[in-house]
């Protein structure tokens, strides 16, 4: 949002919150915790509920617990015998005796806050002791002139490490008050749109919400935080398409290879590539030979070959005299890479190549090596995961970046990496999507799509089976294991409840474990530190694991042609696109696969339609389409941005239609965006 700022002429809401009166450094440093930066960042911390105070004139105890603002005769101080206890006031409301309690308190102020034989009004949560009414700790208590200084609804803030509420409520209170008095926010687009919306200004907004007077302002606030989040998504569509023109305009990318040794290698593959595929490699190799950045999205279904587009664009760089690096979200996927290379290669000598793997595992003199090959240029062909894009990895004339399962990355680290050069990315997406989805989603990036599969691939049956026969689904893997086959089995996340979700697949696997005695089980779950997660994966590879249990997604990428089958409990819970993407794990090689679909209890009608969609199509983006037609966007996009959050107000799944219509508008608006004067 800070461009669109700038763009207004708001530069002092990006100003840091430290130049706020009431912050000193070490709030300031406690905020920049909390990743609040700048008074924007501030603003943008939104209260996490309301509390509100019933102002009464009699108590009525049939409606207690409630938090209200009373008038109280203060008629004692009682101290307490021993210093555990609470001080205990003893107080007269509307007739009624009160007891306030307090647990800390400060002697010379208490005549001041609560004064003998006086009234006063005080505000907090007003309950019942047996039939005695009593107050603990009230959060206000004032002269009965200066009830104006308790609010009737008061936000209530996360908690920022420890910042106090009302520290909060104040500061954020003093900006807005600063914003409405001198300088109200222009709007960035069209105030039409915002009319037909029904939409608050940005102003307005952000007072309501932070700032609410009455029950009129509290029904305002959700169309108030609407307008908000639309405002976020759409800086965001602004940013990335200008991000998008200007790597346009970026010269020295160009890449002049060797097309004569690139034919050379399609021609030598063990299996020959599909239309698609070349379709896919000379979009990109067209784009890698022409001077400006390339900024592309490959995506295809599940098994349409991406790994051998990407490879194959890889040495048109490497043989144009650059470097180029392939990103992998774990050490299985990048050791499959560097395999895959090497089939590629099989024919050449892949020896004059240097390949070099780094990845969090290297011991230091080993890593040390490498960094000094990558950096003189001898590695040609860099795989790893998250330790590429480290700062201490230099690259000589690094002019390539794969990224695969991109969704496993954030931003920032794509980023991290393509600044190491000048360099050409492009990332993979093992979720299929709506080309109209893709474009708002990765308004940065062009697009390259495999539209179809290899020929050799069999059919995946798939199966839906409940939970009650599930002996049955026991004999039948039986039978695929004892053929020397192997076997998935994903647990779902019950609930967001971790625990809940590891004993789940604990148990699973105890009594798969108690059910295949003749079998090697194996067992990946998310709590486990990632080098177990590897080796239990790597040995499902090597085929030391017959049947390996998981939680949900674990890795979405594995490669591993000798698995037949895949049982996916609760698959109701599960969205088409995420069933299809596990079903993808099997049906790699040249044997029948099965995808299991256990069920529990009865099924509604959208449950049976969609398994019935799973049972009847394969084709990955079929399946999306019909999926956000049944669940509507939030569930493919949330498939796709797993992981990291680049949103401070809201997820895209939480509010799909918001982020689509931002995009739209901001296609519409971008160029009239009001300039700076
Ligand atoms: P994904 O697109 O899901 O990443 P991969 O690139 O991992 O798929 O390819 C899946 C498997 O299919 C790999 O084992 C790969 O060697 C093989 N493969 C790729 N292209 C073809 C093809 N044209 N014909 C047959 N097999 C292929
Ligand atoms: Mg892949």
């Amino acid at each position: 949002m800070k461009d669109l700022l700038k763009s207004v002429g708001q530069d002092y809401l990006l100003d840091s919150v430290s130049t706020l009166k009431g912050i000193g450094p070490k709030s300031s440093k406690t905020l920049s915790q909390a990743s609040i930066e700048s008074v924007l960042d501030l603003l943008l911390l939104l209260p996490r509920k309301y509390k509100r105070r019933d102002r009464w004139l009699k108590v009525d105890k049939r409606l207690l617990p409630r938090t209200v603002t009373i008038e109280v005769l203060i008629k004692n101080h009682i101290y307490p015998k021993n210093r555990r206890s609470p001080l205990r006031i003893s107080a007269e409301t509307y007739g009624s005796p009160l007891i306030i309690l307090l647990f800390s308190f400060n002697k010379a102020q208490l005549n001041n806050y609560y004064p003998p034989g006086e009234n006063i009004v005080i505000s907090g949560d007003l309950t019942l002791d047996g039939s005695k009414l009593t107050m603990i700790h009230p959060d206000y208590s004032v002269k009965p002139d200066e009830i104006y200084k308790i609010p009737e609804i008061e936000p209530i803030y996360p908690s920022v490490y420890g910042l106090g509420n009302k520290f909060l409520q104040k500061t954020v209170g003093n900006i807005i008050n600063v914003i409405n008095d001198l300088n109200p926010i222009p709007e960035w687009y069209p105030k039409k749109f915002i009319q037909a919306k029904n939409w608050p200004s940005f102003s307005k907004a952000l007072s309501l919400i932070h700032m609410p007077k009455d029950n009129k302002d509290l029904s305002c606030i959700i169309k108030a935080r609407k307008r908000l989040i639309f405002d976020e998504f759409y800086a965001h569509h602004i940013k990335l398409d200008k991000f998008r023109r200007s790597a346009k305009k970026k010269e020295g990318f160009k890449v002049e290879g060797d097309k004569f040794l690139i034919k050379n290698l399609i021609n030598n593959l063990s299996f020959q590539l599909t239309k698609g595929q070349l379709n896919a490699l000379y979009e990109i190799l067209d784009d890698v030979e022409s001077e400006p950045k390339m900024n592309r999205l490959l995506q295809g279904d599940v098994g349409s070959g991406k790994t051998i587009v990407a490879l194959l664009v890889a040495m048109f760089v490497v043989s144009g005299g650059y470097q180029v690096a392939i990103m992998a979200p774990t050490e299985v996927l990048a050791m499959q890479h560097a395999k895959s290379l090497k089939d590629v290669l099989r024919a050449q000598e892949i020896n004059k190549l240097n390949v070099t793997i780094l990845t969090g595992s290297d011991n230091r003199s080993e890593r040390e090596k490498k960094l000094l090959l990558i950096s003189c240029g001898e590695a040609k062909i860099v795989i790893g995961t998250h330790a590429l894009f480290q700062r201490n990895v230099h690259f000589h004339n690094l002019r390539l970046a794969v990224i695969d399962e991109q969704h496993k990355f954030g931003v920032m680290q794509r980023f991290r990496l393509e600044k190491k050069g000048n360099v050409n990315s492009i990332i993979m997406s093992a979720t299929p999507i709506p080309r109209s989805l893709a474009l708002t989603v990765f308004s940065d990036r062009d697009l390259t799509t495999i539209k179809e599969k290899p020929k050799n691939r069999l059919s995946i049956e798939t199966l839906a089976i409940s939970v009650k026969k599930i002996r049955k689904l026991l004999d039948k893997l039986a039978k695929q294991m004892s053929e020397g086959q192997q076997v998935y089995w994903v647990c779902p996340l019950i609930e967001e409840n971790e625990k809940n979700h590891l004993s789940n697949s604990n148990d699973r696997f105890l009594y798969l474990r108690n059910e295949f005695s003749q079998f090697k089980v194996g067992l990946v779950h998310g709590q486990m530190p990632s080098e177990d997660k590897e080796s239990e994966l790597k040995k499902f590879n090597e085929r030391k694991i017959d049947i390996l249990v998981s939680t949900t997604v674990i890795e979405v990428g594995i490669d591993n042609p000798n698995a037949t089958a895949i049982v996916i409990e609760n698959a109701n819970r599960f969205g088409l696109s995420q069933l299809h993407q596990l079903r993808g794990r099997v049906g790699r090689g040249d044997k029948k696969s099965y995808c299991f679909l256990v069920y529990d209890g009865n099924l509604s009608d959208q449950a049976i339609q969609r398994l019935k969609i799973m049972k009847d199509t394969q084709d990955g983006f079929e399946i999306a389409e019909k999926d956000m037609a049944l669940r509507g966007s939030g569930d493919l996009l949330g498939t796709m941005q797993s992981g990291h959050k680049i949103f401070k107000l809201s997820e895209v799944m939480e509010e799909p239609e918001l982020f689509l219509e931002a995009y739209k508008l901001a296609q519409d608006t971008k160029t009239a965006l009001p300039k700076r004067s």
